[in-house]
């Protein structure tokens, strides 16, 4: 049974049909897999890790799912604890991406396969894939979509913006800033685009563990300092989180009422509370990144590699992460603004037109 069982999923793999319910049942006991999830303070990553055990589960895999609240410590000691209950496979979505190398070493010497979970973990020869989105296309669809809501291409008025970036850490803050400066620097150069606080380096405008406080403390910073007495009509901000924090700044000081129109501003995740304020046209855009399919290309590669298997990849160039190029599968990420969030996000549906109303 055990050479049926095996035999079924592989070929159910094979088809991309997914195994059934009832093929799980059947199935002798494969092991554990690790899931270390960096936070459950971006709801993105509560639907990840349900998915991602979702998935396993339909493989006939047990899981440890665990969230280390953007302590990098913690994240460590869950990452040794799967390690020392001899999980098969590590599932790692990081905290700090710099932070894990000698955890990982360990994972190495006890033969546990590591796949690196949407950011890529750095500085260590101790990954064997990468399932993410095209981060830097993210960064070029919020700049895209600043650029046509200014309508810089059609008119030749100029613009004041201002620049914000996920956490330094965070290997992707880097790739969806450089997708959106490739975009935006052309405007800056001509002076079309002008960023009034001078606030312009990645360092300068990142935002530590990507945490909405920080965001809008700078953001009261500016508004209070080098913006008094400027508009700012474009911000470009990483993520959903982000943008709400930034927003709220906006509002406080006026923004949002007589006739001082709100900021465009740009976003990622799609989150609910987000896909709200892009129907009441307060937040312009949002990143939608079908996390489901990513839960899936990622548990693919490592059921693939747990049964000798090659992962499929797309992108083997990319991902540097500072000892090798992680060979990467890559999902595209999608544009959501007023004007497609109902079908993309109710018609696609990934919200009930109910939650989107409540
Ligand atoms: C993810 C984004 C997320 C951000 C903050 C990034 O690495 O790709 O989807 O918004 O982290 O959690």
């Amino acid at each position: 049974t055990r050479y049926f069982a095996v035999t079924a999923l592989v070929l159910a793999t094979a088809t991309g049909c997914g195994a059934t319910d009832e093929t799980a049942v059947s199935q002798p006991d494969r092991g554990t897999i690790g899931i270390a999830m960096p936070t459950t303070e971006s709801v993105r990553w509560v639907g990840d890790g349900e998915s991602i055990v979702r998935q396993f589960q339909l493989l006939g895999y047990k899981t440890d799912l665990r969230y280390a609240e953007d302590d990098i410590d913690k994240q460590v000691d869950q990452i040794s604890d799967m390690i020392e209950n001899g999980d098969k496979a590590l599932v790692i979505g990081a905290i700090d991406g710099t932070a894990l190398k000698s955890v990982l070493a360990r994972a190495a010497d006890a033969e546990i396969p590591v796949i690196s979970y949407d950011r890529l973990i750095r500085d260590t020869p101790n990954i064997t894939y990468y399932a993410t989105f095209d981060n830097f296309k993210v960064g070029v669809l919020q700049a895209g979509a600043i650029v046509k809501a200014l309508k810089l291409t059609g008119t030749k008025d100029s613009y004041n913006i201002e620049l914000f970036a996920g956490s330094a850490d965070d290997n992707n803050a880097t790739f969806f800033f450089n997708g959106a400066m490739s975009v935006l620097q052309p405007y800056l150069r001509s002076g079309r685009l002008r960023v009034a606080s001078g606030e312009t380096a990645f360092a300068k405008v990142a935002t530590q563990r990507w945490d909405g406080a920080v965001a809008k403390k700078r953001m009261q910073r500016l508004l209070a300092g080098p913006l008094q007495g400027e508009r700012v009509d474009a911000v470009l901000a990483p993520n959903d989180g982000l943008s709400r924090s930034i927003l709220e700044a906006f509002e406080e000081d006026g923004y949002g009422r007589a006739g001082r129109k709100l900021p465009v501003i740009t976003g990622q995740d799609a989150e609910l509370e987000s896909a709200k304020l892009i129907a009441a046209g307060k937040q312009t855009q949002t990143v939608y990144k079908d996390t489901r399919e990513l839960a899936k290309v990622a548990v693919q590669m490592t059921n693939s590699l747990l049964l000798g298997g090659v992962p499929e990849v797309n992108d083997e160039k990319q991902y540097d992460n500072g000892v090798k190029v992680v060979p990467t599968f890559l999902l595209q990420p999608v544009n959501v603004d007023r004007s497609n969030y109902q079908r993309v996000l109710v018609q696609g549906g990934y919200y009930t037109a109910g939650q989107l109303a409540g």
